[in-house]
């Protein structure tokens, strides 16, 4: 026993299980098999690295667990959607803008990119987990160490990256972390649970996601509606329309069919537990709108390279409630 608790870190506890069995199976069986976020943070805590993204298609995987897993439970622990309780709303914030990067171009207003570049400029990073594509847009996370590797992962890919998996490389003391709002809670899950991720997690910027896809599932929809996606240079989803340019536009409502389970439970829209959300809805053409939420990053969107205007904070909260009345049910 004192072994084991010294295993688990000071004072933490092994959460209950769902039923007797090995922690991975839990996991499997209470979240995988149901309404698994992807967020991949199982993967980033599993310390025997037996959990692993084993397709594109799927919640991450274990091959071999009963033998292999340990049953030391940080799997469950750093699990956004383990004892779920969906988030809601706006959350609490300080301010929130319309930014337009003057240096970057990127989905929307390039905010993203500006707050990243700015923050590894000023020493506050070295380094960020983003996602790149290949030509079939394929999405890849990587962890970026410089300001040219963040450029080249600009553009919002609407596909299920896997982004904390990439945390395993390591090589980073101060990180900043994007992802859709499940990636931002399990950000927060990883640093409250697991030793060394909680001073390494430096900055956690949420993107607004209505939902995401796998990429099988979309690249078989979009080809069967004649797209090649070799030739799509950016894709969106605005006002009701999911764009696949310059091919293709059509009712997001359409893509329905291939929502996967674990996006139709998510209520949060924006990642209230972020430190910066972003998003385009409540901003103009061209502009992202920010949700700052951690002081310290006032001062360094406010002297960066940007214009700023006013946000639409009703559309942003409207689309928040829509978000809440599509998914409890
Ligand atoms: C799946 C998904 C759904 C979204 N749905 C909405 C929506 O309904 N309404 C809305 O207003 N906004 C939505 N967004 C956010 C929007 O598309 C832009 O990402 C946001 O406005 C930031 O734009 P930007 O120009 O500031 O970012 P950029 O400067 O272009 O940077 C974008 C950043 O996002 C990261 N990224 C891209 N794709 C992914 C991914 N799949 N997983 C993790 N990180 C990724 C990149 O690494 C990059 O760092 C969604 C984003 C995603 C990924």
């Amino acid at each position: 026993m004192r072994g084991q608790r010294r295993r688990m870190g000071k004072g933490r506890r092994r959460p209950p299980k769902a039923f007797p069995g090995k922690y991975f199976e839990n996991l499997k069986r209470v979240v995988m098999d149901r309404y698994c976020s992807n967020c991949s943070a199982c993967v980033a805590a599993c310390p025997v690295r037996g959990i692993s993204i084993t397709s594109y298609s799927s919640p991450p995987y274990f091959p071999g667990w009963e033998e292999d897993c340990t049953d030391c439970g940080f799997c469950v622990r750093v699990c956004p959607r383990w004892d779920y309780k969906p988030l809601s709303g706006i959350g609490l914030y300080f301010e929130i803008m319309a930014v337009k990067s003057k240096r970057f171009k990127g989905q929307d207003g390039g905010a993203v990119t500006e707050i990243l570049a700015s923050a590894m400029e000023r020493g506050i990073i070295d380094s960020a987990l983003v996602v790149r594509r290949d030509e079939k847009w394929k999405p890849e996370a990587f962890i970026a160490t410089n300001v040219e590797e963040v450029i080249e992962a600009s553009g919002t890919k609407y596909s299920h990256a896997f982004p904390l998996s990439a945390l395993k490389a390591g090589g980073y003391e101060k990180i900043a972390i994007v992802g859709t709002p499940c990636v931002a809670s399990a950000a927060r899950k990883l640093q409250r649970e697991v030793g060394k991720f909680s001073k390494k997690i430096a900055m956690v910027v949420s993107l607004f996601c209505m939902e995401n896809f796998y990429y099988p599932k979309l690249v078989e929809f979009l080809e069967k509606k004649g797209v090649n996606l070799e030739s799509v240079e950016k894709m969106d989803i605005k006002k009701g329309k999911f764009y696949a340019y310059p091919d293709i536009s059509f009712p997001v409502k359409e893509l329905d069919e291939i929502v996967p389970e674990g996006c139709k439970v998510c209520q949060d829209f924006t990642g209230v537990e972020s430190d910066v959300s972003v998003g385009s809805v409540g901003s103009p053409d061209g502009y992202s709108t920010v949700i700052i939420r951690n002081e310290s990053l006032l001062d360094l969107i406010k002297s960066a390279d940007v214009e700023i205007e006013k946000a639409n904070v009703k559309a942003v909260e409207k689309l928040a409630e829509f978000k809440v009345k599509m998914h409890s049910g």
